[in-house]
């Protein structure tokens, strides 16, 4: 053929350097880039081969990535279909270079370099973030086709010539620039392969590596091993997401997670196999993992491929939020990448994408909770706070999961919503018809609230986990207007569940009033309301309570609930005295200074239970205890 030189036709001069400034950061793709594109190569000559299309020997088709050090060079060989000449010329000169003017394009439109970078499928053309020249040599499939050569030093003129090329293939080499000399290293080259290349369908090689191998035996009969090259073979072509489910064990998912994760030493609980194919085309396999803290959360991320290409572990937009607390592989060829993350959020197959899973998601759990609910609730510990968060952030789940969300309360034992109210409702009833559930946040620090409840047949829940307080107000809601959460020390016992009967004070007024007296001089805290109460004689003569709603909004605000007004009020605690404790008639008949040491020990006692005695207080209740015993 005729040496031909010529000019790329791409409308912006110099995009070179304007691309590989912005490209940097991410620089590393490149390989991505040409690997998919020699792994494409491959299966189309084998698709033709299986269409009567190609007739000749398909072999093997491992594509080969090498590193020359010395020569500095990386070079990506396939066994694929090959291009002509003409191919070259049409798909690299006009088709990999009008992906380079489209990215400038979008370039310009762009406010935030940073929402292109990494989501611009370059292509071919990447090679040219890392290369001050790039060479093709090629030979198609096509019978009497000539091997051809390619090059092109980064400006936008090339040279076309007739190559050496005798197998049919593609190889293209790289001549890595000086500020790329970072890809001239083994291990690199290693660890961008085993980041994007890890799953590609067809095997990737990447030079040789040393194993050993049994060598007979020694003398004393001893195994003896010898060290012996092998080829480094860099994937797994057909990961457990590409198969049906029926073909894999739990051992297999078990494999694959470990696979997916070699630094993980967790068992994942369970996991949910995806499979569609219209109308959009998405496998995955997503595992819950148990949950720890937010470390684990933050390292083994769900991972994205498209057509088992790597693309990226940043999920944010493409699955629901609490969905990103599971672990995984989603693969799907129908989300755009080339896009901004603006128009993802918008984009209809994402949309759709989004809703499958949280459907799947929330079917496989109810299946589970059907199938086996003693496992379900042996799990509950480590899902409960995903399940929340889903329905607290999600109305479509939540709408399922109301099915399968338990209770749990002090004994360890669970409920769903309906067996719950079914187990409470006749007894945990007030005067007005409310049903009140009772519930604690922490279990040893409130046991002196709890314990009463308990002895009044009454059923304490546990909700200790970070987004329960948000939780009992969804429960709440969702029980309607007659259904109300109160935790444990919202209030004396009599009245967090008010009944009918009432009971009498046994003071008179003037008595009631002084107990009052006694009590505001000993305590003397202005945080503090002083009410004296008629309650049962065996009830403890002085309680601490704080209101659940005040409450509730100010741990809301803790945890950005958007209260933020209620996060700057005081704590606001009410000091019930039982005026029908003998020990109230006590203080009203000792002489002044006593009474008033008595009324502080009662109220010290009632904040000792609730965990706000400390400081100072404390040391004086300690040495005021010892000289009354
Ligand atoms: P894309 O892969 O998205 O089409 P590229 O810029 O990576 O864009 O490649 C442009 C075209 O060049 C490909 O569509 C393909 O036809 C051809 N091509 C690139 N690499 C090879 C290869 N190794 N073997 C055969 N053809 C190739």
């Amino acid at each position: 053929m005729q040496d031909e030189k010529g000019t790329i036709s791409i409308h912006t001069e110099n995009i070179f350097p304007v691309i590989k400034k912005f490209l940097y950061s991410d620089n590393e793709i490149f390989l991505r880039e040409l690997v998919s594109n020699a792994v494409d190569a491959s299966q189309k000559i084998k698709r033709l081969g299986s269409l009567g299309q190609f007739n000749g020997e398909v072999g093997d088709l491992t594509v080969n990535v090498r590193l020359d050090e010395e020569a500095k060079t990386i070079t990506i060989s396939d066994q694929g279909i090959g291009m002509t000449a003409e191919e070259i010329k049409k798909y690299i000169n006009q088709i990999a270079f009008s992906g380079a003017t489209e990215f400038m394009e979008k370039f310009k439109e762009a406010n935030d370099a940073n929402e292109i970078i990494g989501r611009f499928g370059l292509g071919f053309y990447s090679a040219f973030m890392v290369a001050d020249k790039v060479e093709i040599d090629s030979l198609s499939y096509q019978d009497g086709a000539e091997p051809a050569h390619w090059t092109c030093d980064g400006s936008t003129s090339y040279e076309i010539s007739s190559g050496t090329r005798k197998e049919r293939g593609t190889d293209v080499i790289l001549h890595i620039n000086e500020e790329s000399a970072e890809f001239l290293n083994n291990a690199r080259i290693q660890q961008i392969l085993d980041k994007y290349c890890k799953f590609l369908p067809v095997p990737v090689q990447f030079g040789m590596k040393s194993t050993s191998e049994p060598d007979g035996e020694d003398e004393e009969g001893k195994p003896k091993y010898k060290t012996v090259e092998v080829p480094n073979l860099v994937n797994n072509t057909q990961p457990a997401w590409t198969k049906a489910p029926s073909e894999l064990s739990d051992q297999d998912y078990l494999d694959f997670y470990h696979e997916l994760y070699p630094q993980s030493m967790d068992e994942p609980l369970f996991w949910i196999h995806l499979n569609v194919d219209y109308p959009f085309n998405l496998t995955g396999i997503l595992y819950f993992p148990k949950i720890k803290n937010e470390l684990e959360i933050q390292r083994n991320k769900i991972q994205l491929y498209s057509r088992q290409v790597f693309i990226t572990d940043e999920v944010k937009d493409i699955v629901p939020e609490f969905l990103m607390l599971l672990q995984g592989v989603i693969d799907s060829p129908d989300i755009p990448l080339n896009v901004s993350r603006s128009f993802l959020q918008a984009d209809g197959n994402v949309k759709k994408i989004n809703n499958y899973i949280t459907k799947k998601v929330a079917d496989k759990l109810n299946d589970i909770f059907k199938s086996d609910r003693s496992g379900f609730e042996a799990k509950w510990n480590d899902i409960n706070l995903f399940i929340k968060y889903g329905m607290l952030s999600d109305e479509k789940f939540a709408e399922k999961a109301n099915d399968f969300c338990l209770l749990d309360n002090v004994d360890g034992a669970h409920f769903t919503f309906k067996e719950y109210y079914e187990k409470v409702k006749d007894l945990q009833v007030d005067k007005d018809g409310n049903v009140v559930y009772l519930y604690t946040q922490d279990q040893a620090g409130q046991d002196s609230y709890i314990q009463p409840a308990k002895a009044k047949g009454y059923d304490v829940l546990n909700l200790d986990g970070p987004l329960d307080t948000h939780f009992a107000g969804y429960v709440e809601q969702k029980g309607g207007e007659k259904l109300q959460l109160k935790r444990v020390d919202a209030d004396v016992l009599d009245k967090l569940i008010a009944k009918d009967e009432t009971v009498e004070l046994v003071l008179s007024e003037e008595e009631s009033k002084k107990t009052s007296e006694v009590f505001e001089k000993a305590i003397s805290r202005t945080d503090m309301k002083v009410e004296v109460d008629a309650l049962s004689a065996d009830d403890f003569p002085v309680s601490v309570t704080v209101d659940e709603f005040m409450r509730r909004m100010k741990d809301m605000a803790k945890t950005g609930g958007g209260m933020g007004f209620y996060g700057t009020l005081p704590d606001n605690y009410k000091v019930t005295v039982n005026g029908n404790h003998p020990l109230i008639k006590r203080i009203l008949e000792a002489p002044d200074e006593q009474a008033g040491q008595l009324a502080k020990q009662a109220f010290d006692l009632a904040l000792l239970s609730r965990g706000l005695l400390t400081g100072s207080e404390l040391t004086a209740f300690v040495k005021r205890s010892v000289n009354l015993i």
